[in-house]
This record gives structure tokens, sequence and C-alpha cells, in this order.
């Protein structure tokens, strides 16, 4: 690389970014939303000489994008990151974009606007410095990662490319796999009937303790399977559980919701069936045994390959940047990458290193910034211009 990536442009604009308040309106009834934070960066492209696009999806929340065209015969190639932030709590400060000592501070500072500040200074440099990419590129920006995912969910429909890179934090290091989760809804339904009327009355309650029983079981059968390389095992547990009405009376109808964080080999259909089977299995055993479950929400797992073209050029770009040899990591918790993979478009994810995601003191570290700048940069360019 021997282009100068505009660092100055980088930090400012990211402390720009931290200072406009895009708190995910999803779970925080009164934050804004994206839609001051999309046309911020609306403006921004416009003032490289670019038309960005604004997606409206509902009121307050929109995705920006911008398509730099190839000149044809390339491979095209996506950056996504997510505009929205997580609630401010108790933070001090949180939308202050102080620097000290080499760090940024702010909520969103790593998750993830440090992100989408290097993909707007790999712009830059690209109509700067008028380089010709073979294939299309596509800088995405997209509403609500934090909650429901709106953003990517509009983002698919409208736009395919070959490959994509999301910029969440990984510390340099190149996720390749994250695991999935699913939350479902078990409901047992009994009989009311005064307590010492043990012969009228079916206890919801206590049918529900039999399936918590199997559940236990299940819990330690998944902690007992072979651990995948980067995400170890799936698990489970059990967030609520609501029943009866008042001491006294037998429970009429108990609820309870479970959540499992699952490995890429799982799905919907292969765990909904194993549900279904510890309710078949009681319903033999036990009389009066009334129980449903369903799914009440499903995120697939995600996994590329190391041998995939965009995971070898970034681990190139990450090395010639750096001098580093990157980790390849796992995430445990759930991203945008499944969603773009699932539309055919293989994902990697790389970010900066920081700290205090969703906690009261969020920061990045700016070298590791202005560092995955030049490794966006380099991948862009390696990977564009390869034959499709
Ligand atoms: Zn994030």
């Amino acid at each position: 690389m021997d282009i100068q990536l505009d660092h100055q442009f980088l930090i400012h604009t990211l402390q720009q970014l931290i200072r406009i308040n895009s708190v995910n309106p999803s779970l925080d009834p009164h934050a804004p939303g994206e839609a001051k934070i999309g046309s911020f960066l609306a403006q921004t492209i416009k003032n490289m000489n670019l038309k960005p696009k604004i997606h409206h999806l509902e009121p307050g929340r929109v995705n920006v994008t911008t398509v730099i065209k190839g000149t044809g015969g390339g491979r095209s190639l996506m950056i996504n990151g997510h505009m929205d932030t997580v609630g401010i709590y108790n933070m001090k400060e949180p939308f202050s974009g102080t620097i000290s000592e080499g760090k940024i501070f702010g909520r969103g500072s790593i998750d993830m606007k440090a992100g989408i500040a290097a993909a707007l200074t790999l712009v830059k440099a690209l109509v700067e410095h008028k380089i010709k990419l073979k294939g299309d590129l596509i800088i995405a920006f997209v509403a609500d990662e934090e909650y429901a995912s709106i953003g990517t969910e509009h983002l698919v429909k409208v736009y395919q490319t070959d490959a994509a890179i999301v910029t969440e934090p990984t510390g340099l290091d190149i996720c390749l796999a994250h695991k999935g989760f699913g939350l479902f809804e078990f409901s047992t339904t009994g009989k009311a009937a005064h307590g010492s009327l043990p012969e009228k009355g079916i206890d919801a309650n206590m049918h529900m303790g039999m399936i918590m029983t199997e559940l236990n079981r299940l819990s330690h059968k998944l902690q007992s399977t072979s651990p995948h390389p980067l995400l170890g095992r799936p698990s489970l547990h059990i967030p609520v559980i609501k029943g009866g009405t008042e001491p006294f009376t037998y429970a009429e109808n108990c609820k309870m919701k479970m959540e499992i964080r699952t490995l890429p080999r799982d799905t919907l259909e292969k765990t909904l069936s194993e549900l279904n089977a510890i309710i078949k299995k009681l319903s033999a055993r036990i009389d009066n045994f009334n129980a449903a479950v369903k799914p009440i929400m499903w995120r697939d797992p995600y996994e590329i390959d190391k041998t995939n073209k965009i995971v070898t050029k970034l681990f190139d770009s990450v090395k010639g940047v750096t001098g580093h040899t990157p980790s390849y990591i796992g995430h445990p918790w759930w991203e945008d990458s499944s969603l773009l993979g699932k539309a055919g478009m293989d994902t990697v994810i790389i970010g900066p290193k920081g700290g205090g995601l969703h906690a009261k003191k969020e920061w990045v570290d700016i070298r590791s910034v202005i560092d995955l700048t030049g490794i966006l940069y380099k991948t862009t360019l390696n990977y564009c211009n390869l034959l499709p």
C-alpha cells in the first residue's frame, strides 16, 4: 500500500459519529434511532462526490448505502457496519468522543462506529486517488443490529455481493464463526381447584417442573458433546417462568421461556423436534399431562471456511499491515453476518481493539482503528480485483 490514508479524517469522523446519539429505540423508547447519524453519513458520502442512498425502514430507522461501481471482471464486496448502539445506562459522558492515552471514549466507539469511520476513510482514499476496482464495492451502514436487525434484513433484499466484511470488534483477529440462538416458550395447562382437593386439581406448575428436569438433562447432554473448535459447546437456560395465580389454588397455567445458544450444525427444525420429543415422552408417562412448545425467535449460527478467498485475502492484509499473524476466533454472541451468509455472501468479521462493549466505559484503541482502515483498504483492492 503506497497511498496515504487520511488518519486525521478517520479520527475526527469517529469522534463526530460518537457525538451523535444513535441508541436503538427498541432498547430505550426515548432513544432517537439512526435517522440523524444516517443523514450525517449520507452528507459525508456526498462530500466525497459519491451518491448515498437512504433506505427508510420505519419512522426514525434508516440504512445508508453507497455503491462504488467497478470497471468489470472482478468480485464484488460489501463492508457492513451497524449505526445503532445499546443504551447509555449510568454512563458519565456517553457522547464525548474524548481522546486520552491513545483511546477514544464513548458509547459506540468500538461497537461499532470505529468500523464505520474506517470504511468511510477507505472510500475517501479510493475517490481521492482515483483508484479503480474491477468488482463493485458496497458500503452499507445499517439499523437495528442491537435488537432485531431490520437493517441487514432489508439490505440483503436490495444488494447481493460475492463477499462481505462486518466490522464488529475482534481485536484485529479474524472471526470466522458465531453462535446462533433460539428462544422457545413452553406452556403447561392444568386445572384450577381448591388446594384441599387433589382429585379435582391438575398442577400446571408441577408439570412444568417435569419439563425442567428433562431440559436439565438435555443441558448436561449438550455439555458433553464434542466442542466446536472456535465456539465450544451449545448451552441452554431458563430466563423466565410464570405459573399459577395465588396460594391455596392448583395452578391452571404455567409459561416458561427457554433460551438455547447453538452451533453451526444446529437448525430450528432439529431443536424443535428435540423439545417436542420431551413433551411426547412426558405425555406418555404422566396422567393429564398437557403441554406445548413454540419458537418465539430463532437466529441461525454462522461459519465460514478459512480457505475462502475473502478470508485468505483478509489474513494476508492483516499480516501485511500489522506485521502480526492474526488468530482465527469465534464469537459467542450473534451477529448480522448470519443474515449476510444466509443470503449467499461469503462473510467474515474483523474490527478494532478496545473494551467496555455494552458497559459503562466504552473505548476503542486508535492505533487499531488506523490499522483496521489499512487492512480494509488492502483487502478491498486484492479481493475486488480477483477474477470472479
Ligand atoms: Zn455490534
